[in-house]
């Protein structure tokens, strides 16, 4: 590949240098999602041996903002929320993430999720590079007119850094298509002109794109069929525990259900069922639907609630898929993990230390810089309907989804056996690698 020759032509000469920048870069005693991000990344950057100045380029952030949100609340109260949007790089084009309404939001997780998405991109090889934002919120708690006014509030604060060819928003935890319609309204009534592309994940009648409610399940999907193949097992015979049943989680247990698969166990934030003989994920869904989550799911289906709900984590079967937050296995439960395969829906649920202990067991993981790239990856399709003003059917974007899938999937699966290392250090090193020479390509502005 192009890019190897690249970097091994700029190999670093003093590697003594290189380790003392992985020392001064954010390590601390309780590590956050960032040190934890950067921790991955070095492992493979070490491997590639990538010069100082290399790494300064794309490891960091290239830009944090962080903005004071004053809502009108029902009451007529005034209560100000903090926002951010990080700009993580911006070398293979312009920004791309989701923003995430939630409590336990802040800058470094922030920053975390946008350095993923930089290398995510990267490793599906669509033209974007990495973005995120977060509002601290517990969204079960404001009204839809509260909500709304809040999801305007933080486009408007920032509507300078968004645009389609700058930096482009979607849905991610506790967001969906009303409020990326919200964000678009905003920056349309803005400029006053229809600008669809600055955010995807819209509603199909605003220029939202076929099958992108379930894209990131369906990716997830794609790289399990291939794994399964490569590891000579049989799909039908699967037994899965799903964490989380949000967008990524309820489309997850429902796929993989069609597939034959038994979901034997999936949780939310009310608590996690299980059974032995499958769950119907159609009745968990439509339980959701009417009640908001899966509390008193164990009343209406033939399922027990597990006393501890991250013991779901733990259930002796074939796969595991958190599709909930980060830092959910760690050095703590990693060594009763069973699974045999971890589909990372979620970003970042697995702690450096976890990856260790699960590689020792031989866990085939599938990273989220992978596993979860279907999402953006039909993103970007919608972008390009957008840009366009022509839609495609869902056949035609399925067919696209699962070539760009099957294609990112066989690149890792070949780095990691290449390279004799884990799909996630594969995954890096595939990326960076697409990051570090596009960023050369293009130089120093001044
Ligand atoms: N929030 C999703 C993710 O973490 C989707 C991002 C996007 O579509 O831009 O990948």
């Amino acid at each position: 590949m192009a890019t190897g020759q690249t970097l091994r032509e700029l190999e670093a000469k003093n590697e003594e240098q290189y380790d003392k920048i992985l020392k001064e870069t954010h390590l601390t005693d309780h590590p956050s999602a960032f040190d934890n991000a950067l921790k991955q990344f070095d492992r493979a950057a070490k491997l590639l041996k990538l010069a100082p100045n290399q790494v300064a380029v794309i490891k960091e952030p290239r830009r944090v903002t962080e903005v004071k949100l004053p809502v009108r609340m029902d009451d007529g109260s005034i209560e100000v929320f903090t926002g951010y949007r990080v700009q993580h790089n911006v070398a293979l084009g312009p920004a791309k993430g989701g923003v995430r309404f939630h409590p336990d939001v802040d800058v470094e997780e922030v920053k975390a999720l946008a350095f993923w998405m930089t290398y995510k991109c990267a490793v599906v090889g669509i033209p974007m590079g990495g973005g995120k934002g977060g509002v601290v919120v517990d969204p079960r708690k404001l009204s839809q007119g509260e909500l709304e006014r809040l999801a305007r509030r933080y486009f408007a604060e920032m509507i300078d850094l968004f645009g389609p060819d700058k930096d482009i928003p979607a849905p991610d935890v506790n967001t969906n298509p009303q409020i990326m319609a919200w964000f678009m309204d905003t920056y349309s009534m803005h400029h006053q002109e229809f600008l669809p592309a600055v955010v995807t994940g819209k509603p199909i009648e605003l220029g939202g794109s076929a099958g992108r409610a379930a894209a990131t399940a369906q990716g997830m999907v794609y790289c399990v069929h291939r794994t399964v193949e490569h590891l000579g097992m049989d799909l039908s015979k699967l037994t899965v525990a799903v964490q989380g049943f949000g967008n990524a989680g309820s489309y997850a247990a429902k796929l993989l259900h069609q597939d034959g698969c038994t979901i034997q166990a999936i949780s939310d934030i009310d608590g996690a069922f299980f059974s032995e003989q499958g769950i119907d994920p159609e009745m968990a869904i439509a339980h959701v639907k009417e009640n908001g989550t899966l509390k008193d799911f164990e009343k209406v289906a033939k399922v027990e609630k597990m006393r501890d709900p991250m013991k779901l984590l733990e259930l002796p079967v074939d796969l595991l898929i958190p599709a909930a937050l980060e830092n959910q296995v760690t050095e703590a439960n990693a060594p009763r993990v069973q699974a045999k395969i971890i589909a990372e829906c979620a970003n970042g649920p697995l702690t450096p230390e976890a990856d260790d202990i699960l590689e020792k067991k031989k866990t085939f993981i599938i990273p989220d810089i992978l596993c979860n790239a279907g999402g953006v990856t039909v993103s970007y399709l919608e972008w390009v309907q957008n840009r366009m003003g022509y839609y495609w059917s869902e056949e035609r974007i399925q067919e696209d989804l699962k070539r760009i899938m099957d294609n990112a999937f066989q690149n890792v699966l070949e780095t990691s056996l290449h390279n004799k290392v884990p799909m996630r250090t594969a995954a890096f090193i595939f990326s960076i690698q697409r990051v570090c020479h596009a960023s050369e390509l293009r130089g120093l502005y001044a």
